[in-house]
């Protein structure tokens, strides 16, 4: 017949706080032992994985264990992991090269702008020119042939109408 065991404790039920295994004494008699809760262990704060190389502590006793069992050599060590540290450092070197192409930028602005209008006035000036030589053409032209010619030409024009 199988032994019937009592819990040795006050609180009778199987909780989560009130586990207990099966243990043969000695003396051949059937008892149970109390076990204590295990922690989850340390997470990354930011993914959430669990992180290697930290020993499992529960409650109190991470207070009384050296440093080099609740954490790993490198920055963000006990609370993130390896791969969102690498995100992390390059995310922050990406932010200070903007920041430093955006000070260039800053600094080249005036340079760029007095650039660009140096190019618009030079276009303005071309455009002058040309409109000036243009202008010339024509007064020549208009010149060298008599106005009799021009209404000759336009006359039989005005007739097709
Ligand atoms: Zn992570």
């Amino acid at each position: 017949m199988v032994q019937r065991i009592a819990r040795l404790r006050r609180n009778p039920y199987n909780t989560a706080s009130n586990r207990v295994k099966i243990v043969k004494t000695p003396g051949g008699r059937l008892t149970f032992q109390y076990l204590e809760k295990r922690s989850k262990g340390a997470h990354c704060g930011d993914c959430h994985a669990p992180l290697h190389g930290i020993t499992r502590y529960v409650r109190t006793e991470s207070s009384r264990v050296s440093q080099t069992s609740k954490h790993v050599t490198r920055a963000y060590g006990g609370s993130r992991c390896a791969k969102c540290v690498k995100n992390r450092i390059i995310r922050a070197f990406l932010i200070e090269e903007q920041k430093i192409v955006k000070q260039i930028r800053k600094s080249k602005a005036p340079e760029l702008r007095r650039r660009e209008r140096a190019i618009e006035k030079q276009k303005a000036a071309t455009l002058l020119r040309e409109q000036k030589a243009a202008k010339e053409k024509a007064e020549k032209l208009a010149q060298r042939q008599p106005r009799r010619a021009d209404k000759q030409t336009r006359a039989p024009r005005k007739q097709k109408k």
